[in-house]
């Protein structure tokens, strides 16, 4: 499935995601991504789906919220990848625009410098852009960047798509201890802020299984004292997504096992959250065991919870 969700957001409402990239084909490969090592590192753009496959699939995940008097906030390209890989990603948000959903795309931004991709992102209502890093150092520390990208261009493609971009523009900074937590890493962060001005910027913590075992969540003395500096520095609005907020709103059709692997293979879901939603839809847990059995699902503990991931390319991690 393409189409999936939808799934509960902070940022978004409820989001429906489209997963325009096959797994797992990415410009990075981040140590702390959730969908694991990155095995198919590119950073020219590619055809993957016909943008008309996407839009039926979209228009049948609407008729099913209908159905259920339930409706959507976003499309949101979050996909098993970078979705700015996507050669059609601006024709499908053409596409989309018609069913009158807004449009949010959560990108690395490693290909802004591209006139294209720039072209493609301004018909999206809110667009998110990742910096882990304004130094080149930490950020091929973090974000281990396929080999030809340069650093200074992206920094530069995203002080330039903010000047011109009329919808939302939020940054997303993920915060690893001992990798990029350090204040003079949040000053050169914040310092790139001040140029971009985004409406607010995200401070994270990883909070879901990452690609290396070695990553840490940054502390919370460290997470406050970015705050303030990016604060100080940038004169921006900062948040912290620490993932220890609820969530709930996951939609599950009557394909359940579909829905699981779908949204498990671009956010895994946590044991607790799964067990609820299978309470809701009066079904037992043989579903989640026959999908770990057959494996399609794994199961890993992080954080000493028990997370649930979808084996796309047999074991990514
Ligand atoms: S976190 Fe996003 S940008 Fe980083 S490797 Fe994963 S999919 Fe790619």
């Amino acid at each position: 499935m393409i189409v999936y969700g939808p799934i509960p957001s902070r940022r978004l409402g409820q989001s429906i995601g489209i997963n325009n990239i096959p797994p797992k084909v990415c410009s990075y490969s981040c140590i702390y991504c959730q969908i694991g090592r990155t095995n198919k590192m590119q950073m020219s753009r590619h055809a993957f789906y016909r943008p008309d496959d996407i839009c039926s699939e979209a228009e049948v995940k609407l008729r099913q919220l209908k159905a259920e008097n339930r409706q959507a906030d976003y499309f949101s390209f979050v996909p098993d990848g970078e979705p700015t890989l996507d050669l059609n990603l601006g024709k499908t948000i053409m596409l989309l625009k018609p069913y009158r959903v807004k449009m949010a795309v959560i990108t690395n931004a490693s290909l802004l410098w591209m006139d294209d991709v720039k072209e493609d992102l301004m018909n999206a209502d809110w667009v998110s852009v990742s910096i882990d890093a304004a130094d080149e150092g930490t950020w091929r520390k973090i974000d281990r960047p396929h080999g030809m990208l340069n650093h200074h261009d992206i920094l530069n493609g995203i002080v330039e798509f903010s000047k011109s971009f009329h919808g939302t523009l939020v940054t997303e900074t993920m915060l690893v201890e001992g990798v990029n937590d350090q204040e003079a890493c949040i000053e050169r962060i914040a310092e790139q802020m001040a140029l971009i001005q985004p409406q607010k910027a995200y401070l994270l913590v990883p909070s879901r299984p990452p690609a290396e075992s070695f990553v840490k969540r940054a502390s919370a003395d460290s997470l406050r004292k970015a705050v303030s500096i990016v604060r100080a520095i940038s004169a921006v609005d900062v948040e912290c997504i620490t993932g220890d907020e609820a969530e709930e709103g996951f939609f599950f059709t009557d394909e359940i096992s579909d829905d699981i692997l779908s949204i498990a293979s671009v956010h895994p879901i946590r044991e607790d959250i799964l067990n609820a939603l299978l309470q809701k839809k009066r079904t037992d847990k043989s579903v989640l065991t026959e999908l770990v059995k057959s494996g399609r699902l794994s199961d890993f503990i992080y954080e000493g919870k028990r997370f649930y991931k979808t084996n796309i390319l047999g074991d990514l991690s």
